[in-house]
């Protein structure tokens, strides 16, 4: 049984990773050797895919660990680090309680930065409940510090924020809650998208909105 939980060990950690890729791949919120996912562990260090692999088709043992300021403490002697571990790192260090982060590159989210358009953020009642609002980062160099940089204004008050012209980036207090925004996002792109193939997006209604907008505080008090 795959252990997606903080009270997981190290080895069920390694599992969950392998296990996450797989269902990304298969769901095409990856492809090719895109998207970086880590985990915050018990003792504060971080496990971390690595850098230039299919992540759809990984081992446990392909995983890295490193503390938060990136120091490799242990690692296969063929494998480096995500190229992506400092826009990680910013994740941990910013949300105390955030224990795990998912980088992706969903097609339909990705398309509507591509596209230049907003995020549809007052569509789907869940995303409004659950996610508040996704912003869209300024444009950032992928592979490179800058992707830290751009993502440092949303960190703080949202949990889910797309990269310009390149992916997502998701968290939560356990890799499952990281991958359900993933899916929200992704599935909500989706939809957004089809909508508009077919006509006029349908907002929701502002009284509407004001229900869904209680809900959220709620939801985000829960947390
Ligand atoms: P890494 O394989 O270095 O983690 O990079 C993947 C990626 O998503 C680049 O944008
Ligand atoms: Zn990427």
């Amino acid at each position: 049984m795959l252990n997606f939980s903080p009270s997981a060990t190290e080895s069920e950690f390694r599992n969950a990773l392998v296990e996450c890729g797989r269902l990304m791949y298969q769901r095409k919120l990856i492809t090719s050797t895109d998207g970086n996912f880590s985990i915050r562990l018990q003792n504060g260090n971080i496990l971390i895919t690595p850098a230039g692999i299919a992540k759809g088709r990984m081992n446990p043992d392909d995983m890295l660990i490193l503390n938060l300021n990136g120091d490799v403490i242990s690692s296969r002697p063929d494998r480096k680090p995500s190229s992506e571990t400092d826009m990680h790192l910013e994740v941990y260090k910013q949300r105390e309680n955030i224990h795990a982060v998912i980088h992706a590159h969903p097609v339909f989210a990705t398309t509507i930065t591509v596209a230049n358009l907003e995020f549809p953020n007052d569509v789907l009642p869940e995303v409004m409940v659950t996610l508040g609002s996704v912003p869209i980062a300024e444009y950032a160099t992928p592979s490179s510090h800058e992707d830290a940089e751009v993502i440092r204004p949303f960190l703080k008050t949202h949990n889910a924020i797309l990269l310009r012209q390149h992916g997502s980036l998701t968290y939560g207090k356990t890799l499952e809650e990281a991958l359900i925004h993933l899916e929200r996002i992704e599935h909500a792109a989706e939809i957004y998208w089809r909508a508009k193939m077919l006509g006029e997006v349908q907002r929701i209604p502002q009284a509407a909105q004001t229900k869904l907008i209680e809900m959220q505080e709620k939801f985000f008090k829960a947390e």
